[in-house]
């Protein structure tokens, strides 16, 4: 087992970042010899200082605000704390976002993963220990599935269908190719969509609970039933941290719970949780949708509105190279993560 000391994660105030650092300083049995977590994060709209507050006083830990795309402070952070692995998350990371914006998604996806990837290039040419390198990606640079499709597995085709997706594609072309030009030990992994705890309100489990709890109408992308395969970010998370310190160097690893659920039933079921944990008829909020006073339950506030360009259908991980390689598989069902989320949403918004 690799072990660790200065770990360098870029993008560590946003939804999983945040979680990954808290499980690092957490588990000291897959990091026994760790010193420092350092968190470079531009704290974009999509970031937050609130998302570090359990460790932010713990003595390892240390927080810069800038940009992956800034050279000399990467540089420099990678030689003052003798960086030993860089775990890269941070990116723009909402589709919807990529297709009214693209272009910061060219720039901290792709110019930012170079970037990167050229300072841990020259820590390595000056002959310290060459740094590992691990390029957090997504199951969207596969494409779209149908439903008689077989799982994405590593060797699938990059079919990327989204600003998103294709720039996330072009960043893992580039961590592959630092590896089998410049010898960069690098790690992709590709995961499935994460919730939990920390996520922003722009994705659609928060989102669902923040309009659900406010009593606003919970809008649903076309008939709903597009289909992702989710994953708890914990699970997530120990997946990452098994590859950094147990995976073969240049490989990729896709991550996934074989947990493959319609937006529509995700929707239904916070829906179905809430009126048990937070009943509709107690809860206090106003409700105006469209001063509609029929409205007397949660899932009387979805609404279906028209559906996003190039939509993918359906994504779905097939897990057995990690699972079999690395011993990892998901800690938790859906029901017990999407219980533990909609607390925690709960708590925060109440
Ligand atoms: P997020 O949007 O919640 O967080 C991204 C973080 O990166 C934010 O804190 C933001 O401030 C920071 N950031 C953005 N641009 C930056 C820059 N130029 N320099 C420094 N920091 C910058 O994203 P997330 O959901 O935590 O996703 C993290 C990574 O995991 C992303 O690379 C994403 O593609 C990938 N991923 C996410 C999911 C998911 O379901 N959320 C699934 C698979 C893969």
């Amino acid at each position: 087992m690799r072990k660790l000391k200065n770990i360098l994660v870029t993008g560590g105030s946003g939804f999983i970042g945040s979680n990954f650092i808290k499980l690092v300083l957490d588990k000291e049995s897959l990091f026994p010899s760790l010193e420092r977590v350092i968190n470079i994060d531009k704290l974009t709209y999509a970031g937050s200082i609130e998302n570090n507050k359990s460790y932010k006083d713990d003595s390892r830990y240390f927080f810069v605000k800038d940009d992956i795309c800034n050279k000399s402070i990467v540089g420099k952070l990678i030689t003052d704390f003798n960086i030993d692995a860089i775990i890269n998350f941070a990116a723009e990371s909402h589709v919807d976002n990529s297709i009214d914006e693209p272009g910061e998604f060219i720039q901290t996806n792709i110019f930012g993963t170079y970037n990167l990837l050229e300072c841990a290039r020259n820590k390595k040419l000056s002959n310290d220990d060459p740094i590992i390198f691990l390029h957090v990606s997504t199951d969207e640079v596969y494409g779209s599935l149908s439903l008689k499709d077989e799982k994405f597995n590593e060797l699938n085709r990059y079919k990327p269908n989204s600003p998103y997706s294709a720039s996330k594609a072009a960043s893992d072309h580039l961590v592959r190719a630092w590896n089998k030009t410049f010898g960069l030990k690098t790690f992709i992994t590709n995961c499935s969509n994460n919730y939990g705890p920390n996520q922003n309100e722009e994705k659609l489990i928060p989102k669902t609970i923040s309009r659900a709890i406010s009593k606003k109408p919970i809008d649903i992308y076309g008939d709903g039933k597009n289909i992702r395969d989710w994953l708890y970010v914990e699970d997530h998370c120990n997946a990452i941290a098994r590859v950094i310190t147990m995976g073969e160097i240049g490989e990729t690893y896709n991550i996934g719970g074989l947990n493959e659920i319609s937006n529509i039933e995700i929707v239904n079921t916070i829906c179905n949780k809430l009126e048990l944990i937070f009943p509709f008829k107690e809860n206090p909020s106003f409700i105006n949708i469209d001063k509609d006073q029929s409205v007397n339950s949660y899932s009387g506030l979805i609404r279906f509105v028209a559906d996003r360009p190039g939509h993918d259908f359906r994504y779905s991980i097939n897990p057995k190279k990690i699972q079999d390689d690395l011993a990892w598989k998901p800690d938790f069902d859906f029901e017990l993560g999407i219980e533990k989320t909609i607390k925690w949403y709960i708590d925060k918004l109440t």
